[in-house]
Parts: C-alpha cells; structure tokens; sequence
C-alpha cells in the first residue's frame, strides 16, 4: 500500500501540514499539488504590497517551491491542480497543463482555501473590476495602479479587505468610495467598532455608502462607473470584497461531507467523513470554542495550525487541530480594530447564552506619559455564568489587547477571573488598570447589579 502523504492547496494550510510531517518522519514521502504558481505565500500581505509597502510580490513568500524540494525534501508540483477524489482507491486524479494522471495516497489533505465571492454584478468582466484573493490579483491590481493611475475606486464590501484596500489605494493617491449593503461595516467586529472605524475612514476621506447596494459596473471596455440603485458614481477601478466561499467542491464531489457553514467538515483532528482524508484551512470547518458548534473561519493562524497538527498526525502523532475564537485584528489608517468570541448579541443568544455587555474608553498609557491613545473595549459576557463570551477593541494604538481576552475565552474565564489577571504595567504601556481590566471590573459590576 502507498502511504504517500498527498496534499491539495500550496498555502498556509498545505505547506505547514508538510513541513510538519517531513520534519517528524524524514522518511515519509510528501507531494503538494498546487494549481497555481506561488507556495507558501502571505495573502494577508497582500494589501500592503499595493499600498507600497511591501516593495516585491516575491517578498510575501516565506519559502518557495524549490527551498521545499531542495531543503525539506517535500515534493513540491506547480501547475498541478487535482481534479478528482477517488476515497475508495485512495488517490487523486491531477491536470498538470492537459496532462492528467492519477497519484495514490495514504494520507490525503484538502487544502484548497477559499475564493472571492462575485455577486451577479453587470459589467464585472470590465478591465479594472477586480477581487483580492490571489497572488496574480495583487499583481494586476499594483500594475493597474501603476499603469492608469485611476483618480476613483470603488470598493464593494466593508468588510476587512475593502478596509485595508481603502487605505492601501488612499495611500497610492486614489479617492476611495466604499458601498456596503447593510447598515455599518466591519460585521463580525460588532456595532461599536464599527462606529468608530467608520467615523475614522471618513475622516480619511473616503466617501463612505452604507446601506447601498451595487448593481454592476458601466464603462467602455474598461470600468468608468459603479452603479447603484438610484444613480451612478464615478469609478476607474474597482475591489469585489464581498467576502469568501470555501472551496470544497473538490471534497463533495468526492462524498466527503460538508457541515453547516458549507465549508468541509471535520473532526478534532481535521479528519473528514472519509477515512485517511483531511480537510484544513479556509475549506474546512472548525470548532468555536465558545458555541461549541462547527464554524468557518477563514483566517490564517486557523490554517497554520491545523495543517501543522495534521502534519503531526501524519506523521504518527494524533494531535488535535484546535478550536477557534474567530480572533481577528486588522488595520484601518491609524486605527486598529480587534476582535474574538462572540460579540455578537444574537449569536450569543442562539448558542444558548444570556448576554450582557458594556462598552468602555480608557487610556493606553498612565494619563501623564506622552502619547496615551483612547481605546474602546466592548466587553460581552453571559449573565448567569458569568463566562467571558467576547469582545471587541479598537484605537490608535492597543488592539492587539485583544489577545488577554482570547486567552480568557479560550480558557473559559469568568469576568471576575478576568479582571484579578495580574497584567504588565507601567506608564508608556498602560494604565495600571489595564484597559480591557477596567472593561473586565465595569462588566462585573453591571452583571451583579
Ligand atoms: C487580501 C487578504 C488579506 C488577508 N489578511 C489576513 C489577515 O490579516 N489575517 C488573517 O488571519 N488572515 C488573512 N487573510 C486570510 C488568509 O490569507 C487565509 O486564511 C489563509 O491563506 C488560508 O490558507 P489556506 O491554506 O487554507 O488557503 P489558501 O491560502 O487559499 O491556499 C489554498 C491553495 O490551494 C490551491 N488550490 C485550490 N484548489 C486546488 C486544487 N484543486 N488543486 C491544487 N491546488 C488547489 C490554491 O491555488 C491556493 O494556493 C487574508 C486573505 C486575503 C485574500
């Protein structure tokens, strides 16, 4: 029997699950079949590339192809997409440019990530109109850039991409409008994050449309306009961002189950409803450590560590892929806006929580040291148990204080064991009441009350 390790997608989740299981068992053969050209690279750089901050493309590769073939011995294949699943034979069927072959495994894992989402839109064939999930459209777009230096963009979808997109083409001397369907930005983030972000992104000056949905794009042969509802405004390029869809078509066509959120469900080990087949990454489901119910995260530390345990257990040691807290931070200017658990007052109730919450502003530094910033902490927590649930946290410097409170829901904390966490202080770095420990000692007071 071939006890090949086969992996399906080159990126966070694939290359990690690879290098993991080379490293434990230097004897195990490992293939990556990717369809495209680039491995191992940092999507989420990718708005920084076009911002002009990452001077090179290449320079968001964290090992190539050939370092993987040459150095860890992974037999790394470009230009190689699989096509089908066969569980039954244990092997998949490959198209490299025409050419296909079937290769066995012993171990098989999708790794396939996930892709733009494009709405029906009039005009998105237009030259101009782009998405940002690829290496090759961070290429395209840089270029257009570059090339037609466009006065306007239009950016579809306030979410985190179409943010940092904003300030990236902001940075590059394009005005920015950014049309978002529903009443605020920033969804997952919460209410009050997303009053400050948006307050923050027109004093950028870009020209904020919530509650406005695109139609499609006008132009002659190259995008000129993006259309509304009731009128059109002027546009010489364009960002879809209205979010992703997993790739796991591969895996149903196969018979591999999918779970609720449509992405590939998975065990606490990454194993789907196939034997020797995992699934990890933007294609496949995790578990949310605090619902306790399949979720779809499609974030890089996600990816990373579940390849990377898959790895493990490859190799022969059975580690567990981890739960999810949806943590997440991102950029927007001069702010940063964090956020993990379940903020969200109706999801806490769907998963069978009675949510109470406050909202705080507190310094970043003691109120004499220079440069102390507002951060706004919103803090959620079941009222009964007193369970830490969420939070989210935004300012101009400080967001990444998020990570004290997914240690907290990861840990299961009571608001009042958040609130005793002996936490660093000293005067250019906080209070000595850390923010999110005031939010901690605020919350606590209104659950009791
Ligand atoms: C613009 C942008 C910014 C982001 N910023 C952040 C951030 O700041 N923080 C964060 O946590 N996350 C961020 N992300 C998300 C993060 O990049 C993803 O979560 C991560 O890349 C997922 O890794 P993956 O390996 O699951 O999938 P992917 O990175 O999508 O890789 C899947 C690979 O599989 C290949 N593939 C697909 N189907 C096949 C097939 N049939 N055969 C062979 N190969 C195939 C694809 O070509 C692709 O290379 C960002 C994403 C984007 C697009």
């Amino acid at each position: 029997m071939d006890d090949t390790f086969v992996i399906v997608g080159g990126d966070a989740a694939g290359m990690s699950a690879a290098s993991k299981a080379k490293r434990e068992d230097p004897d195990l053969g490992v293939i990556v079949f990717e369809k495209g050209e680039w491995v191992s690279y940092a999507a989420c750089g990718m708005p920084y590339y076009v911002k002009g901050a990452v001077d090179d493309l290449e320079d968001l590769v964290a090992v190539t192809p050939e370092e993987f073939r040459e150095k860890r011995d992974v037999d790394v294949r470009t230009g190689h997409e699989v096509v089908g699943v066969d569980p039954e034979a244990k092997s998949v069927t490959v198209d490299a440019g025409g050419e296909r072959f079937d290769q066995p495994y012993g171990s098989l894992l999708i790794g396939t990530g996930a892709r733009a989402v494009v709405p029906p839109f009039d005009g998105v064939d237009l030259e101009g109109v782009f998405t940002l999930g690829r290496m090759d459209e961070a290429d395209a777009i840089e270029t257009y850039v570059t090339d037609r230096e466009p006065a306007t963009a239009a950016i579809v979808g306030g979410g985190y991409i179409g943010t940092e997109m904003a300030e990236a083409l902001s940075a590059r001397g394009v005005g920015v409008s950014i049309f978002e369907m529903l009443p605020r930005t920033l969804q997952p983030f919460g209410e009050e994050a997303a009053r400050v972000v948006e307050d923050h992104l027109r004093e950028q000056g870009v020209d904020l449309h919530l509650e406005t949905a695109v139609q499609g794009f006008s132009g002659d042969g190259r995008i000129e306009t993006v259309d509304l509802e009731d009128g059109s405004v002027e546009a010489e390029l364009a960002i879809v961002g209205v979010g992703v869809a997993p790739n796991a078509e591969l895996a149903a066509e196969a018979g591999i189950e999918l779970g609720p959120t449509g992405a590939i469900a998975t065990d606490e080990y990454g194993r789907t409803s196939e034997e020797g087949v995992f699934a990890a990454g933007d294609c496949a489901e995790a578990t949310n450590v605090v619902t306790g119910e399949p979720d779809h995260v499609p974030l890089a530390l996600t990816a990373n560590r579940a390849g990377r345990a898959i790895g493990s257990t490859v190799a022969g040691e059975p580690t567990p892929t981890g739960g999810t807290a949806a943590t997440a931070i991102v950029k927007a200017f001069d702010l940063g806006v964090a956020r993990t658990g379940v903020i969200d007052p109706e999801a806490a109730r769907d998963a069978g929580f009675d949510p109470g919450s406050v909202t705080i502003e507190a310094g970043t530094r003691s109120h004499y040291y220079p440069g102390a910033e507002t951060l706004t902490v919103t803090l959620v927590a079941d009222r009964e148990s007193e369970r830490v649930l969420g939070a989210s946290v935004v300012g101009r410097e400080g967001a990444k204080r998020i990570d004290t409170v997914a240690t907290a829901v990861h840990a299961g904390l009571t608001v009042t064991e958040l609130q005793n966490l002996d936490l660093a202080y000293a005067p250019p770095f906080s209070p000595v009441w850390d923010p999110i420990l005031t939010a901690a000692k605020v919350l606590g007071g209104k659950l009791e009350a």
